[in-house]
């Protein structure tokens, strides 16, 4: 007798389309024969992690036959001291995804609904329905999460809403004005998720500062992670800023070594190393302007981002990203968001930059003009 498992999978994992991330280049490099391929697929940065946070890895690996303090408490003193917080509002968490999970699992139950922005970051939704959880989706505008039309989809069964902040993968962002108006006009049960992966590279006067909201509105979580700016994606650390009271039932939820010790060492000393972030923002900086004006003169329309990326008007894009991966440039198709005509690309070191772009002009020839 065969068994079909999918029959005996839970309703939400059972019809769910699993996140896609971007292609790794040694699967491209083998898939196409092709070598020194680049990817500016996954908002990683491009300079890498801090040499200073490579040597505290290598450093921790030594202890690595004992398990991680579940607690994170050397991680956790560097953190609040560094953001002036206290060590009781933060959660930890094995990349910020994983916060995004455990605030659904520690708050939501089964007839509870949550608000996310037309166009949001996909694994939100991808992590709400394998909780079964029902989502309403706020239309956006001009690809940007509207605060208006998020609170007017509030009703009975909301229990939380979304915002990202700048959204992946349109880079739009929410002004401080319309945040503090989401927050005024919201019932205090109603939990709201702030995911600030991108925040570091912020220094927009009116992009929120949510971090002095949260003693007035003790329903704000914020999540941040160490994978972009900090440039530590690979080893998996985030964390959630929140009231002392939520980050009690988030630590509740969390499992005891979701974090573990080679990261945290890293995350520390990458915290210390303010030289290596402020020359990740300035790469950053530089290459949007070099990108921006570039595509510009190329005649191609993009949505005006604040993050490390920036999303491109192509026409078709699933086409274009295949030329691009014959060229050794991976970027991101936004078919799965809706958004057939964008491709996503990281900002990268002028010189990926500058690749990038002479593979675009070749790539967007095969395109009818219409
Ligand atoms: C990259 C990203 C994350 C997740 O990053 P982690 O590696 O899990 O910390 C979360 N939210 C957004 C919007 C992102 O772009």
């Amino acid at each position: 007798m065969t068994i079909d498992f999918r029959t005996l999978a839970n309703i939400g994992i059972r019809n769910l389309t699993p996140y896609q991330p971007g292609k790794p280049i040694e699967e491209v490099e083998r898939e196409l024969g092709i070598q020194s391929v680049i990817k500016l697929a996954s908002n990683e940065n491009p300079l890498g992690p801090s040499p200073k946070a490579i040597q505290a890895a290598e450093h921790a690996l030594s202890a690595a036959h004992i398990y991680p303090d579940g607690n994170c408490y050397e991680f956790k003193q560097t953190l609040a001291a560094f953001l002036s917080i206290r060590t009781e509002q933060i959660t930890v968490g094995n990349g910020s995804e994983n916060l995004l999970e455990l605030v659904v699992k520690a708050f939501l139950n089964p007839d509870e609904t949550a608000i996310i922005s037309q166009y949001a970051f996909l694994t939100i939704p991808i992590i709400l329905k394998s909780y079964g959880i029902q989502i309403k989706v706020a239309p956006a505008i001009h690809w940007g999460h509207d605060v208006r039309h998020i609170i007017q989809a509030i009703d009975k069964k909301t229990k939380m809403i979304f915002l990202v902040n700048p959204n992946n993968p349109t880079g739009t962002y929410t002004h401080a004005n319309d945040f503090e108006l989401l927050m005024q006009s919201i019932p205090p049960h109603i939990i709201v998720i702030c995911d600030e992966a991108y925040s570091e590279y912020i220094s927009h006067h009116d992009y929120p500062n949510t971090l002095s909201l949260l003693a007035h509105y003790p329903n704000l979580i914020i999540t941040r992670t160490f994978s972009k700016a900090y440039g530590l994606a690979a080893l998996r650390i985030g964390y959630a800023i929140s009231s002392s009271e939520v980050a009690d039932i988030l630590n509740r939820a969390r499992l005891p070594f979701n974090v573990n010790t080679i990261a945290s060492h890293a995350a520390c000393a990458a915290l210390a190393d303010h030289k290596h972030v402020e020359r990740s923002i300035q790469v950053n900086n530089e290459g949007m302007q070099q990108l921006e004006s570039s595509l510009k003169s190329l005649n191609l329309s993009f949505i005006p981002s604040i993050a490390n990326f920036i999303t491109i008007d192509v026409g078709h894009a699933v086409t274009v990203y295949q030329n691009l991966l014959r060229e050794g440039v991976i970027v991101r198709p936004l078919h799965a968001y809706d958004m057939p005509r964008h491709i996503r690309v990281t900002i990268g070191t002028e010189a990926q930059n500058t690749r990038f772009l002479a593979a675009l002009v070749k790539c967007v020839q095969y395109e009818k003009s219409d």
